[in-house]
C-alpha cells in the first residue's frame, strides 16, 4: 500500500507515545490526526491516517506524495520517502516560525535541540534517549503519581506559590520525591510546578551545551504543557517563540508533508 496519484502531500510521524499525520495542499493544512500510538507502528499509522483522510473527506488515492517521520518510519506501509525527525521539525518550525534558529523538540521518550542556520539549513544537533528524565514520559509518570493528566500538570502548576524542589532528576527517585510530598500535603500546584521545574532543568542543562540561538520555539507534545514551557523560559531566561498556527505535537509531521510537498 503505497499514496496515490492525487494532489494532496502527506507526512506521518509515529512517535512512541503518539503517531501523528498532517495532509497539505501546497503549504496549506488540510486536516491532521493525533492518535496514541500502539505496540505496531504500521497500525499506528494507519490509524492516524484514515482519521485525517475521513476529517477531509479523502482517501489514500488522493495522496500524491507521503513522507514518514519518528522512530517508527521503516515500519509505515503507505510512505513514498522517509526523513529523519530531526530534519521535520526543523522543516516544521522553521515554516511555522520563520526566524526560528533553535528547536527544543521533548516528545515521549527523547528531546532533541536541533540548531538552524540563518538559512534554515541544519547546524548541529544534540539527543537525549537514554534516561526517561528530560522526556514526556518523566511527566506521564509524575501526572499518573498525581492522579491527574499531563495537560492538568502543566495548567496547575502555573498556580504555585512555593514549588516543591525534587532531590533527583531519576524518575525512580523523583516518583518517591512526589509521593513523600504528596504524603506531607504539599499544594497540588506546588507539586506540579516542581515537577515542571525539574523538567526544564534537565532540558535547560542539555541546553548549554548547545549554546541556544534567538529565535527559539519548542515542539513535540510536551511543548503544550504550559508549566515546562513557563519554568524554561524562567531557568535558561531565553522567551521561547509560541507556537500558535497548528498543535505543537504536529510540527513534525508538519514538516514530513512539506517535504513530500517538494518531492511530488
Ligand atoms: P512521541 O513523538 O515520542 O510519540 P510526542 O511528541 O507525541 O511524542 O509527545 C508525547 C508527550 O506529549 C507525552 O509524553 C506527554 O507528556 C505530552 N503531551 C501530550 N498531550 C499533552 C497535553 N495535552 N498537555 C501536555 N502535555 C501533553
Amino acid at each position: 500500500m503505497t499514496a496515490g496519484s492525487g494532489k494532496l502531500s502527506a507526512g506521518c510521524d509515529v512517535g512512541s507515545l503518539a503517531a501523528k499525520v498532517v495532509i497539505v495542499d501546497r503549504r496549506r493544512v488540510v486536516a491532521s490526526a493525533v492518535v496514541r500510538s500502539g505496540p505496531r507502528p504500521a497500525e499506528s499509522a494507519k490509524k492516524a491516517m484514515d482519521e485525517a483522510l475521513s476529517k477531509a473527506g479523502l482517501t489514500l488515492e488522493n495522496i500524491g506524495c507521503c513522507v514518514g517521520t519518528g522512530y517508527g518510519r521503516e515500519k509505515i506501509p503507505f510512505v513514498t520517502e522517509r526523513v529523519s525527525e530531526i530534519s521535520c521539525h526543523g522543516k516544521g518550525a522553521r515554516f511555522l516560525v520563520p526566524s526560528a534558529r533553535s528547536i527544543i523538540d521533548i516528545g515521549g521518550q527523547d528531546c532533541k535541540i536541533i540548531r538552524l542556520d540563518a538559512k534554515g539549513n541544519l547546524e548541529k544537533f544534540i539527543t537525549n534517549d537514554k534516561c526517561a528524565s528530560g522526556t514526556g514520559r518523566f511527566l506521564d509518570v509524575m501526572a499518573k503519581v498525581m492522579n491527574i493528566t499531563v495537560a492538568e500538570l502543566g495548567e496547575r502548576s502555573l498556580a504555585s506559590k512555593d514549588p516543591v524542589t525534587l532531590a533527583s532528576m531519576c524518575t525512580v527517585w523523583a516518583q518517591a520525591d512526589v509521593i513523600k510530598y504528596i504524603n506531607e500535603r504539599r499544594a497540588a500546584a506546588d507539586i506540579c510546578a516542581g515537577i515542571n521545574a525539574a523538567m526544564a532543568n534537565r532540558v535547560s542543562m542539555m541546553a548549554s551545551a548547545m549554546a541556544l540561538e534567538n529565535d527559539i520555539c519548542m515542539t513535540g507534545g510536551v511543548a503544550k504543557n504550559k508549566g515546562v514551557v513557563h519554568a524554561l523560559t524562567r531557568i535558561t531566561g531565553k522567551r521561547l517563540k509560541d507556537i500558535r498556527q497548528i498543535d505543537p505535537q504536529l510540527v513534525g509531521a508538519l514538516g514530513a508533508a512539506l517535504f513530500a510537498g517538494e518531492m511530488r
